[in-house]
């Protein structure tokens, strides 16, 4: 792919602070954020929805669905100033409906799949090859964008991580305890790193970046300082 934008790759397991982090550097950076999490929940949402089964064997199926579906990835500020991502489907926002406990089980299995994977690794492209990015997703620097300007790998502890998304999940589904959510995790990075097709593992040259005891700010700011360094003057 041949390279106009800036690209900042970020990659890293489940609750490393990759998607907080990626907003404010895309925000401080005037680029596009790209989850791409968002589109592979999407994908699995979709899927589910259609009651079809997530797996190698009924692929091609899976694959016909999808092509026929338009993902959108629409970024917003809300009334308070956050930053958001909507996620439409054919124009249906299902934001709020990819980020179940459902979904979160389930996901790592729709990603497992090649041609499940090619297709949206493809969509991805063509977004950073209009725009400066800042992409977070798993395979990012290895596989979507290689040649990427910066490259980070963010990872936190375990238990960091667990509490993380205890506490995003606790309002919303207060029946999920907090071992529910690490064994949820764990298992989630165990088929993310695993997989044969573009495993989530770190790339050669991506900076490592443990949030465990950073707060976000501070996270933002070390990030900021690199890519700074890599910005053509203007
Ligand atoms: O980032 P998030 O936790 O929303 O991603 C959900 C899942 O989507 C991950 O656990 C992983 O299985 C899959 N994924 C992936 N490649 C990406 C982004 C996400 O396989 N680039």
């Amino acid at each position: 792919m041949q390279k106009k934008f800036f690209q900042v790759a970020i990659d890293g397991p489940v609750a490393a602070g990759k998607g907080t982090a990626a907003k404010k550097v895309a925000l401080a950076l005037k680029f596009l954020y790209v989850d791409t999490g968002a589109m592979y929940r999407a994908a699995t949402w979709l899927l589910m929805a259609k009651k079809m089964a997530i797996d190698a064997a009924h692929e091609a199926e899976l694959l016909e669905v999808l092509d026929k579906v338009d993902f959108g990835l629409v970024n917003q500020t809300d009334e308070a100033g956050n930053f958001f991502t909507q996620v439409l489907l054919d124009g249906r926002d299902v934001s709020s409906l990819i980020r179940t406990p459902q979904i979160d089980a389930n996901v790592s299995t729709t990603a497992t799949l090649p041609l499940v994977r090619a297709m949206l690794v493809a969509k991805q492209q063509a977004l950073a090859s209009a725009n400066s990015v800042v992409m977070e997703g798993r395979d990012i620097g290895t596989k979507v964008l290689p040649a990427a300007d910066v490259k980070f790998f963010l990872t936190a502890s375990l238990e960091v991580r667990a509490s993380r998304r205890f506490a995003t999940l606790a309002l919303s589904h207060p029946e999920m305890t907090l071992q529910d959510v690490r064994a949820q995790i764990l298992e989630r990075d165990r088929i993310d790193t695993h997989r044969a097709t573009d495993p989530l593992v770190k790339a050669d040259d991506a900076i490592l970046v443990d949030t465990s005891d950073d707060s976000i700010e501070e996270t933002v700011a070390k990030m900021l300082s690199v890519i700074h360094q890599k910005l053509p003057v203007a």
